[in-house]
Order: structure tokens, then sequence, then C-alpha cells
């Protein structure tokens, strides 16, 4: 996104299966790799929904404590 993706919008290059169309390409910004993975973010429970659901909660966290 041209002007850096504000907290909370949807970037541009999610695909509809929420996968980043960037990932693995020199365009994707340094940032976005930066950001890694981790148990604290992604849980352990092997279902994706609650995954997802888990590490949407700990991304809206940590962009309200950024803010
Ligand atoms: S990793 Fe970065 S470029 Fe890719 S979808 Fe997420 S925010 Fe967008």
């Amino acid at each position: 996104m041209p002007n850096g993706k504000p907290a909370g919008v949807r970037c541009v290059e999610l695909d509809e299966t929420n996968r980043c169309r960037l990932f693995g390409r020199p365009e994707r910004p340094a940032f976005c790799a930066g950001l890694q993975p981790s148990v604290e973010m992604c849980g352990t429970d092997p279902s994706v929904e609650t995954t997802r659901a888990r590490a949407m909660a700990y991304l809206t966290w940590l962009e309200r404590a950024t803010r």
C-alpha cells in the first residue's frame, strides 16, 4: 500500500483465502517479514478458525498498544 497500511485496514495484498500475494517476493515489505509467528500470537490449537481468531485478537491488541 503506497502510504502504508493503517491499523485495522485489510491489506490490499491479501487474496480471497487471506494469503499474502507478495509472500516470498522482493516487493513484500521488510516489516511484514519481520513479524514472525509465535505461540503467543497463534496459539497451539490446530483448528484454523481458532488460530485465526486468536491471531486477530493479538494483532488488535498490538495495534492498540502501539498507537
Ligand atoms: S504480509 Fe504484508 S504485504 Fe502481505 S498481506 Fe500481510 S500486510 Fe500485506
